[in-house]
C-alpha cells in the first residue's frame, strides 16, 4: 500500500488542525483553498520590530484566512471574512522579485496554511533579503523543519501558558501543548545572527498582554524565561476591543505595569517593551 504524505497538499497538515481535507476543493478550518491569497500588501511597513523593520521597511504581505479563531482578532476581516485576491505561485514570485530591492525584510504574515505554495515559490526566488514567518504560533514542529528552508526569522506569537485560554478565547484545545514544542523548534533551527540591530536570522517571541490576564502574561514569561532566556522578546499592549469578545476594554496601565515589573524581574532584557500609548485603533490596518 501507498504510504501517504503527510505534506501533500490534498491532504493537508500543515499546521496541528490536521484537517486531513483536499483543498483543492474543500475549504479547511483556515477557511482557505490551497491557492495562495493576500488580503492586504503593504510596502515599507514599519508597525514590526525595528530589527524587523530595518532602514527600508518590510514587505508586508497580509494572508486570508488563519488556523486560529480569536474572538478577539484584531485582524477579522481577513483571518475570517474571506477577503484577499488569488495569487498563483508565478505571480507571488514575480510580486516578491520585484519589490525586494526597495525593502529590508519580507513580512509574511499568517502564513501556516499556504506552507505548500509559499515553499514552492521560495524555490523559485532568488532570495536578497531575509523572510519572516509573522505566525500566530499554533504550529507543528514538522512544519518548522519544513519552511526553514526558506525562512530566516520566527516572529512569533506565544500566546497562552496554558491550553484553557486557547479553548476559551481562539477555538483551539491545544494551543500551548503546540505552540511550546513548535517554539523550541523554530529557535533550534534559527540562532540569531544580528547586524546594526537588523536580524538577518532568529526568532522574535511576541506576546499581546490581555486585559484581565496579567496572570497569564506571567506565566508565558516565566516559561520564555526557563526555555528561551536569551532570545529576543516582543511585550505588546497594542489589544483593542473588537466589539466580538467578552475582552470588551483596553488594557488597563495598572495591569501592564504589573506585567512589565514582572519581565524586569526576571531579567529579561533582549528585546522589546511597546509604550502603553500604542494600545490604540492605529495599530489596527484598515482592510
Ligand atoms: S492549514 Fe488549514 S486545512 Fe491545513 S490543517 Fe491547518 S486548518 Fe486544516
Amino acid at each position: 500500500m501507498q504510504k501517504k504524505d503527510v505534506f501533500d497538499k490534498k491532504f493537508c497538515s500543515a499546521c496541528p488542525r490536521k484537517c486531513h481535507i483536499d483543498r483543492t476543493n474543500f475549504l479547511g478550518f483556515c477557511n482557505e483553498h490551497s491557492t495562495l491569497k493576500i488580503a492586504k500588501i503593504i510596502k515599507n511597513f514599519q508597525w514590526e520590530e525595528p530589527c524587523i523593520t530595518g532602514e527600508k521597511g518590510a514587505l508586508a504581505i497580509f494572508f486570508s484566512g488563519c488556523n486560529l479563531r480569536c474572538d478577539y482578532c484584531q485582524n477579522y476581516e481577513i483571518s475570517r471574512g474571506g477577503v484577499g485576491k488569488e495569487y498563483s505561485v508565478e505571480e507571488f514570485v514575480k510580486l516578491i522579485e520585484e519589490n525586494q530591492d526597495s525593502h529590508s525584510s519580507i513580512d509574511l504574515i499568517t502564513p501556516t496554511h499556504f506552507s505548500d505554495s509559499l515553499l514552492s515559490a521560495f524555490e523559485k526566488i532568488n532570495k536578497k533579503i531575509p523572510v519572516v514567518w509573522n505566525t500566530n504560533g499554533y504550529e507543528t514542529t514538522e512544519n518548522i523543519k519544513r519552511v526553514s528552508k526558506f525562512v530566516d526569522v520566527f516572529l512569533t506569537d506565544f500566546k497562552y501558558a496554558n491550553d484553557n485560554l486557547g479553548r476559551e478565547f481562539s477555538k483551539c484545545n491545544d494551543y500551548f501543548s503546540q505552540a511550546l514544542p513548535a517554539l523550541k523548534e523554530m529557535c533550534k533551527q534559527k540562532p540569531d545572527i544580528m547586524e546594526n540591530e537588523f536580524m538577518k536570522q532568529g526568532v522574535v517571541i511576541r506576546h499581546l498582554v490581555l486585559p484581565g490576564h496579567v496572570e497569564n502574561s506571567i506565566n508565558v514569561l516565566n516559561i520564555i524565561n526557563d526555555f528561551f532566556p536569551t532570545r529576543k522578546i516582543s511585550v505588546m499592549s497594542q489589544f483593542t476591543p473588537n466589539g466580538k469578545s467578552k475582552l470588551d476594554r483596553k488594557l488597563k496601565p495598572i495591569e501592564y505595569k504589573a506585567v512589565i515589573a514582572h519581565l524586569e524581574s526576571l531579567e529579561l532584557s533582549n528585546g522589546y517593551v511597546q509604550d502603553f500609548e500604542s494600545a490604540s485603533e492605529k495599530y489596527v490596518p484598515d482592510f
